[in-house]
C-alpha cells in the first residue's frame, strides 16, 4: 500500500480537534477537561478500534493513545491510525505507563511521533501540545503556499491552461510511460488561423480575449482523464492525449475545429478569395495530428515536430482543417 502524506490542511479546518483514547475513565476525564480549558475540542475512545473508528469519522489534528487498552492496544492502534488513507504523517502520541525502553522503542516503531508516560504532567503536555499543533498549523500553511505557487507556475495566466513548462513535463511524463507500457501517445496541435489581422484589427485586448473563448471551447471538448490541454505559445495550443492512436486523435481534432467554428466568434479580417470575398466570417482553427509508440532512443519532441508539420500542410490547404500526419517508417512501432 502507498501511503500519501497525511492531509494537515484537511484537518486543522476541523478546528484543534484532539483524539483522547484511553481504556481508564479517570484518565480521560482528566485529560479532557485541561484540553477543554486549553481551548481544544475533544473526542474521546475507550479503545484502539473506537479510536479508529472516531479518527475516520472525525479526523481531528492529533491523538493521545493509551499503550494499553483492551480489544486493540496503543501500538497496533497507532499502526492502523497511520495506514489510513492520507494518514501517514498524522501525529499520535503515545501514553504509556510502562516508563520502560522496550514500550518507548515500541511506540516509535509503530510511527508515534512522541509518547508521554502516566502519570500524565499536564503542565509540560499543555505545552508539548501546543507547539505541536502551531507547528502542524504552520507546516499546512506552507503546503498550502507550495500548492498554490506550484499552480502558478504551471498555469498561463491569461487563458487557466496549463502553460508550457508543464506541457513540456508532461509530455516527457507520457512519453515515459508510454514506452514502458507500449502505447501510443497523440499530439494534436492547433494554431488560429489569420490570427495576425484579428489582433491588428480587433486590437490586443479583444485578440487576449478571443483566446481565452477559444481554450475555453478546448476545454470542453477535450474529455479524457489523462488528456492536457496547453497553451503552447502566442496563440497556438496544444493537446497530449495518452494511449490514444492516430485516428482516435484525429477523430478529437475534427471536434475542436468543429466547435471553434460552432462557436462562431466573429472575424471579418481573414482570407478572402481572389475577387476580395471573405472566405470565413468567423474564427477558426488549424490542426496538425501525430501519433507515435514511443522508441526509447528518441526524445519526445519528435512528435511535437511531426505535429507542427502536420499544422503546416493543414495551413497549406487553406486552414480550418485537420491533418493527420502519418509517421515515416522509421519511426512506425
Ligand atoms: P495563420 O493563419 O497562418 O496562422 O496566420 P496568423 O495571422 O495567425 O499568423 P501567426 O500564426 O503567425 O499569428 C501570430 C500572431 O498571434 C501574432 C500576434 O498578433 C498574435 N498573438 C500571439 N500571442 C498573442 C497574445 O498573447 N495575445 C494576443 N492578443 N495576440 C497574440
Ligand atoms: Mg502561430
Ligand atoms: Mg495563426
Amino acid at each position: 500500500m502507498t501511503l500519501v502524506p497525511f492531509d494537515n490542511q484537511k484537518a486543522l479546518r476541523n478546528g484543534d480537534l484532539i483524539l483522547i483514547a484511553d481504556d481508564d475513565l479517570l484518565t480521560r476525564k482528566i485529560l479532557e477537561h485541561s484540553l477543554k480549558q486549553d481551548g481544544y475540542r475533544v473526542v474521546v475512545a475507550a479503545d484502539g478500534l473506537e479510536c479508529l473508528a472516531l479518527f475516520k469519522q472525525e479526523r481531528p489534528v492529533l491523538a493521545l493513545v493509551d499503550a494499553l487498552m483492551p480489544n486493540m492496544d496503543g501500538f497496533d492502534c497507532c499502526e492502523a491510525l497511520l495506514a489510513e488513507p492520507d494518514a501517514a504523517n498524522f501525529p499520535v502520541l503515545i501514553i504509556t505507563g510502562l516508563d520502560d525502553q522496550e514500550s518507548i522503542d515500541k511506540a516509535f516503531a509503530v510511527g508515534a511521533t512522541d509518547y508521554i508516560t502516566k502519570p500524565i504532567r499536564w503542565p509540560v503536555l499543555r505545552h508539548r501540545l501546543r507547539l505541536l499543533v502551531e507547528h502542524l498549523r504552520e507546516q499546512a500553511s506552507l503546503e498550502a503556499n507550495h500548492r498554490e505557487l506550484q499552480q502558478l507556475v504551471m498555469t498561463d495566466a491569461l487563458t487557466k491552461l496549463a502553460n508550457r513548462r508543464r506541457f513540456d513535463e508532461e509530455l516527457d511524463k507520457e512519453w515515459r510511460r508510454a514506452l514502458r507500457d507500449e502505447r501510443m501517445v497523440s499530439l494534436i496541435m492547433i494554431d488560429i488561423d489569420s490570427f495576425k489581422p484579428y489582433n491588428d484589427n480587433y486590437g490586443h485586448p479583444q485578440g487576449d480575449r478571443c483566446l481565452q473563448q477559444v481554450a475555453t471551447t478546448l476545454s470542453g471538448n477535450v474529455h479524457r482523464g489523462g488528456d492536457l490541454i496547453a497553451r503552447y505559445g502566442g496563440e497556438e495550443f496544444a493537446v497530449v492525449l495518452p494511449n490514444t492512436h492516430g485516428a482516435g486523435a484525429y477523430h478529437v481534432a475534427e471536434r475542436i475545429r468543429q466547435a471553434v467554428w460552432d462557436a462562431n466568434l466573429p472575424h471579418e479580417y481573414g482570407r478572402r478569395d481572389k475577387n476580395g470575398i471573405l472566405l470565413r466570417d468567423r474564427v477558426t482553427i488549424s490542426l496538425g495530428v501525430a501519433s507515435l509508440s514511443p522508441q526509447a532512443e528518441l526524445p519526445p519532441s519528435i512528435l511535437v515536430q511531426l505535429a507542427d508539420e502536420a499544422l503546416y500542410k493543414a495551413k497549406a490547404q487553406g486552414g480550418n482543417n485537420s491533418v493527420f500526419l502519418e509517421a515515416p517508417m522509421v519511426l512506425a512501432a
